[in-house]
């Protein structure tokens, strides 16, 4: 059961039409439902489920997802008049474009494969969430990768809003913690500000370590991986070890940034640890002697534990838009690192240089 408490207003607006109040019309819950069915059996391999059924409840703020059953909110049925009418107009943090995805990967996050306890439950609602971006990156971000990067864009923002402490989320405490966080002094909202988004940027960032460029299907590697994870635990439990054991058979000698072919560095970091890293990037191109583009870069880490250690992607963007990555720029600590970099032997004539352009990596971007 996955409510997704984005805080619909429901107070009714005494200027607005009332629009279209039929939540009859399926048409569109089930397209996306078979799409993102499909989309996410080619990533994880096939769900225990064989049959999907969609319908409408009556909460207007939250979905829920059942053993081959989705629940999705009754507002997200009623065109944008009718929604205006009851204050849920604006489509606030993505929720109407996330809440189907969403909780359709719940049939294989919390449904296929169960979590072991409370403090496993961020692989089912930050997969969810995290499964839902490839849904957004493939379907919706066809033109360009707006809509993709605002829903991390989106993340990010629910991990700095305050809890009633006036913490960040991201302080509160680390996603094993899970639904425990939620007490009379961190508040309620914590799960959502801080689980839903957290947990998606654990799996995101694995998704882009295991990229495979010298693959025509650079995601052949994560999906391997995801496959063996769901196949493995298929109408089981799995804990958050289960997992770090899968993602170990799979991790490249890049990803070993603790030199013992284990991913402790990353769990104990980002799953068991709440830090929040700041980035700063800056860079130049100059041309050597030959004519060949050498770009000089910074790249700042700040906000984090002395032995924060971080591998951040570097990636060029060339003039006729194709995004190649160059490789990854290892920091520990609060820290820069500064330096000279041939660009041999690229097809194109680069226009940028991007630090995780594809918000491959968990903290706040300044790129320049
Ligand atoms: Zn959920």
């Amino acid at each position: 059961m996955t409510p997704r408490g984005l805080g619909v207003n429901s107070s009714l607006s005494e200027a607005s039409a009332l629009g279209n109040m039929s939540t009859a019309d399926t048409k569109k819950a089930m397209a996306e439902a078979q799409v993102a069915v499909q989309i996410y059996t080619e990533y994880f391999g096939e769900a225990s489920y064989k049959r999907l059924a969609i319908t409408q409840q009556p909460a207007p703020n939250f979905g829920q997802s059942w053993p081959g059953l989705v629940y999705l909110p009754i507002t997200y049925f009623l065109d944008s008049t009718a929604r205006k009418a009851f204050g849920a107009s604006a489509d606030r943090l993505g929720f109407f474009t996330i809440v189907g995805p969403h909780e359709i990967a719940h049939q294989w996050w919390g449904h296929t494969v169960g979590f072991q306890s409370y403090r496993d439950q961020w692989i089912s609602e930050g997969f969810a969430e995290m499964s839902a971006s490839i849904f957004i990156q493939l379907i919706q971000s066809q033109k360009n990768l707006d809509p993709y990067h605002k829903f991390w864009a989106d993340e990010r923002f629910l991990l700095n809003r305050e809890d009633n402490q006036r913490k960040k989320a991201y302080e509160t405490g680390p996603v094993t913690l899970g639904y425990r966080l939620v007490n009379g002094k961190s508040g309620g909202s914590v799960p959502r500000l801080l689980i839903y988004p957290k947990g998606g940027y654990i799996l995101q960032m694995v998704r882009y370590m295991l990229r495979n460029e010298r693959s025509n299907d650079p995601d052949v590697d994560f999906k391997r991986m995801m496959r063996e994870f769901v196949k493995k635990y298929t109408n089981q439990v799995a804990s958050t070890e289960d997992f770090k054991a899968v993602l170990e058979k799979y991790m490249t000698s890049e990803m070993d940034l603790g030199g013992n072919h284990k991913m402790d560095w990353f769990f104990d970091e980002y799953v068991y640890g709440t830090d929040y890293p700041k980035y700063k990037f800056e860079h130049s191109f100059k041309a050597d002697g030959n004519g060949d583009t050498i770009v000089h870069f910074k790249l700042t880490q700040s906000n984090v534990s002395e032995n924060f250690r971080m591998l951040v992607p570097l990636y060029v963007e060339t003039t006729d838009g194709r995004v190649i990555r160059l490789g990854g720029a290892r920091l520990t600590g609060n820290n820069s690192i500064e330096q000279d970099f041939p660009l041999k032997g690229l097809q194109g004539k680069p226009k940028r240089l991007v630090a995780a352009y594809y918000d491959d990596v968990l903290g706040d971007f300044e790129n320049k």
